[in-house]
């Protein structure tokens, strides 16, 4: 059903727009690029058939009309920002798989109770602002008023941004949606991961987006000459930090679950020729249970502080922002996975590690992700890559994903078990 071919010209052409000569994608949230790929996303909304407009918070929506015109809306979609020199999949596949599998609906005289709108999110991505995810934030009434204040590297405002836009900030809390005006909300995204493709599976059916954790060690010891100080009289914050850092790792690993990673590293006051008096390292640590991921973090504190003590060296740690873990919820998991099964795809559970739109209606209505597989995993990067036939089953079961969730409560009640819920006009 699903044009395999048309949606890849449109994420191809789509990916056009902020190419960079090293082929990857530069649409900064809120910036020229950014808007002349909700032009393109727009046009192709209309080509499908759909009612397009702009909420006051710059999100683009496409809206399908259901059986029932003031029915809660089905939504869907993904954000329509991209990193520094990402790919062209990362969040696109969501907005344009979403445009061709309703563009399929209309194709074959399909009539859903509830209306169906597909969003193209703004700022998922945070790069240009540090204010991740936006767009959805404030759909799902999360609106943080201090947000509009945060300023990019060229002291351009989020409020002047969007002024620039055409958009009135003042206003843009009125792009919240009433959770019952919403039925629910399912994400066609890219793993981003190489799980899927480790399992040999094209679909995976994201069970919950991950409890993220960040943090800062600072590791105190005393600086002193390399050559004259003898190894028994050194107090080496370096040298504990090589131990704690691999105890981390073995913490995450046990659990089977957990990720946790060392990503940046400050050596004071580091010279080829100096032992450091003070390091400082990032920690980062996610699981899908808040209580497993906190259970590492008390571990892995414990642990630290107990190396430091017995090497003298001065020990502190800060976990700076401790996020919550959101669920997808049990229904939006099944319809995802009966899609699965009606197309004979086989796929596969699992947690995103990464942050999407979709925590942003966690506790706003029921909600649940479609995974496509990512070639060797690469993501944010100009060779991240997904097969035009894995984009296409994904898009699949987004389209039968949505026709399930559009059928209206008392028609399902009224359904015998197995039925089809697909009526034609
Ligand atoms: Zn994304």
């Amino acid at each position: 059903m699903v044009n395999k071919e048309r949606l890849f010209d449109s994420l191809m052409t789509l990916g056009e727009i902020g190419q960079m000569e090293s082929g990857g994608v530069s649409r900064l949230a809120l910036t020229d690029l950014d808007q002349k790929g909700l032009e393109l996303i727009a046009a192709l909304m209309k080509d499908a058939g759909l009612k397009v407009r702009m909420d006051e918070a710059g999100n683009l929506i496409g809206r399908r009309e259901g059986r029932i015109a003031d029915a809660p809306a089905v939504l869907t979609g993904s954000h329509s920002d991209t990193v520094h020199e990402g790919g062209r999949f990362d969040g696109a596949l969501g907005i344009l798989g979403a445009v061709e599998a309703l563009r399929c609906m209309n194709e074959a005289g399909i009539v859903t109770d509830h209306p169906i709108e597909i969003y193209a999110y703004r700022d998922e991505e945070g790069c240009r602002f540090a204010s991740s995810y936006s767009g959805s934030r404030i759909v799902t009434g999360k609106f943080e008023p201090e947000r509009l204040t945060r300023a990019d590297p060229d002291g351009i405002s989020v409020a002047e941004a969007l002024t620039e836009l055409g958009l009135d900030w003042r206003l843009v809390d009125r792009a919240a949606r009433s959770p019952a005006s919403v039925r629910a909300h399912v994400e066609l995204h890219i793993e981003q991961g190489c799980v899927l493709e480790r399992q040999g599976v094209p679909v995976g059916i994201v069970s919950g987006i991950c409890a993220s954790s960040r943090g800062r060690i600072t590791l105190t010891g005393e600086a002193q000459h390399a050559g004259t100080t003898p190894m028994s009289m050194r107090r080496d914050p370096m040298a504990a930090a090589a131990v704690i850092i691999q105890m981390i790792e073995n913490e995450a690993s046990r659990t089977g679950t957990t990720v946790a990673t060392v990503g940046r590293f400050q050596t004071l006051p580091g010279g080829v020729n100096i032992i450091p008096g003070q390091v400082e390292f990032t920690l980062d640590c996610r699981d899908l249970s808040e209580t497993v991921r906190d259970g590492v973090l008390d571990r892995i504190t414990a642990q630290a502080d107990e190396i430091c003590r017995q090497r003298d060296i001065e020990f502190d740690i800060e976990i700076y922002s401790r996020g919550t873990a959101k669920l997808c919820s049990d229904e939006v998991q099944d319809a995802i996975r009966r899609s699965c099964n009606e197309l004979g795809i086989s796929a596969i559970a699992l947690p995103s590690g990464a942050g999407h739109d979709s925590g942003s209606f966690h506790d706003f209505c029921p909600m649940g992700m479609i995974f496509v597989r990512s070639v060797g995993g690469v993501s944010h990067s100009p060779a991240e890559w997904s097969t035009p036939e894995d984009c296409a089953a994904g898009t699949e079961v987004l389209y039968r994903t949505l026709l399930t969730l559009a059928v209206a409560d008392s028609a399902r009640a009224a359904m015998p078990a197995g039925a089809g819920e697909i009526s034609h006009n």
